[in-house]
């Protein structure tokens, strides 16, 4: 569904699933042989991108692609488009000498965050569900039930074990990423790991058993020291590193005295309302943001323009 109040990068996917097209092998293997099938190859989860003198396309090939695969390898269906097309992802194996890979000369295998800021956002969508779903595929090979080896079913979108019957669907990790305000300042949080000058949004995974405002309010609480009162919703990105459902809000809390868990922290630090402005625009001299493509990035934005 395409939502144009969702400004995410990895949403609003232009494909219909066609679910109901998963069960029919007939109509998946007929598809996959039409002449408007459009195949994305994967190789290590990093997607095939065109590169034409600098200018990077998605690397969507014929059917016919799959035979770059391996003999009966598998494909993922993900939808057909407005037009009909059906779209499908396939896996070149792990261990194919890339030096004499077929379409070398048309492009390459490209981390999926920098292809993701390189190419138009609706193949970005459709691009990152692939990814999710083929990681999800190659880290449940055997069944969490009674460990035998599962087999992947229904165009790729369960897992299922013949020795006990399980099926196995793929996960989705929901993460609360939230923007912690106080009046006109909010706070922004730094890891060791980011690059020297960045600060981004709180964030942690939500538990079980926990709604997404007791996950914000837990999460600030722990890292910050600080008591939420009041979350509201902003928008949600599907985040396919591995596979997460990065849900953005934005936190109203009741002091500014902060008390940073070092363990998870290396800085915070309130900035106010305009000081955001800057962050956002790269202006700011001291500090910037995650860029657009980070859905704090987004959160950010929204509340410096308020
Ligand atoms: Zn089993």
């Amino acid at each position: 569904m395409l939502d144009p109040a969702n400004p995410n990068t990895f949403a609003n996917s232009p494909l219909d699933r066609a679910g109901h097209r998963r069960r029919d092998a007939a109509w998946l293997e007929q598809a996959c042989a039409r002449d408007d099938a459009r195949v994305a190859l994967f190789h290590k989860l990093n997607p095939f991108v065109f590169d034409e003198d600098g200018v990077r396309t998605p690397g969507w090939l014929g059917g016919h692609a799959r035979v770059l695969c391996g003999p009966g390898a598998s494909v993922l269906f993900l939808g057909v488009d407005q037009s009909g097309a059906p779209h499908f992802a396939a896996e070149v194996p792990d261990g194919a000498d890339m030096d004499e890979f077929p379409l070398a000369a048309m492009g390459a295998f490209e981390d999926m965050r920098a292809a993701a800021m390189l190419l138009p956002a609706p193949d970005a969508a459709i691009l990152g569900c692939a990814k999710a779903i083929l990681d999800w595929h190659r880290r449940h090979a055997f069944c969490a039930q009674c460990g035998a080896s599962t087999q992947r079913v229904e165009g790729g979108w369960k897992r299922l074990c013949a020795s006990c019957g399980a099926e196995h669907f793929p996960r989705v990790d929901p993460v609360v990423i939230m923007l912690a305000t106080f009046g006109d300042k909010c706070l922004l949080g730094r890891q060791a790991r980011f690059p020297r000058g960045m600060y981004s949004a709180l964030a942690g995974f939500v538990e079980p058993g926990e709604s997404i405002e007791e996950a914000v309010a837990r999460e600030t609480l722990e890292e910050a020291g600080l008591t939420v009162r009041a979350v509201r919703y902003h928008s949600t990105q599907p985040w396919p590193f591995p596979s997460s459902l990065m849900i953005g809000c934005l936190a109203e809390v009741t002091g500014d005295r902060e008390t940073i868990d070092h363990e998870e922290l290396e800085s915070a630090r309130w900035f106010t309302r305009e000081e955001a402005r800057l962050l956002v625009t790269g202006k700011h001299g001291e500090a910037f943001a995650p860029p657009p493509f980070a859905i704090a990035h987004q959160l950010l934005k929204t509340w410096a323009r308020a």
